[in-house]
């Protein structure tokens, strides 16, 4: 499963390699979460999938919602306000674990905010 790591404070997201930073095949289900570290265990993000029923494939993603201010304790430490530039890293990032990313992150790209 992809856990999320966010590392360094504020302005550096960590994105999939470019393989997997691309449109999910299947349906992909983004969930906003008022207590995201509750949803995700202390990650600022997570997924689960991709899992197939009898609708199709899925894979689902916990975002935290946009306004928060999220102190996140666990060893990925993240601290910000979570707003649309946010918001888009953390998708790619586990969209990039929909696509087969793996969950220690290999190849990671990070990006600095401008
Ligand atoms: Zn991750």
């Amino acid at each position: 499963m992809g856990l999320l790591t966010f590392i360094l404070a504020t302005s550096i997201a960590v994105l999939p390699p470019h393989k997997y930073d691309r449109p999910f095949h299947g349906n992909l289900v983004i969930t906003e979460h008022q207590n995201i570290l509750e949803q995700c265990g202390w990650h600022v993000a997570c997924m689960r999938g991709p899992y197939r029923d009898f609708r199709g494939v899925f894979c689902e993603i916990s975002i935290p919602k946009q306004g928060e201010t999220i102190y996140s304790l666990n060893y990925s430490k993240w601290y910000g306000k979570v707003d649309w530039w946010w918001t888009k890293q953390f998708i790619k990032h586990e969209r990039g674990h929909c696509n087969g990313w793996p969950g220690y992150h290999p190849n990671q790209r990070l990006v600095k905010r401008k």
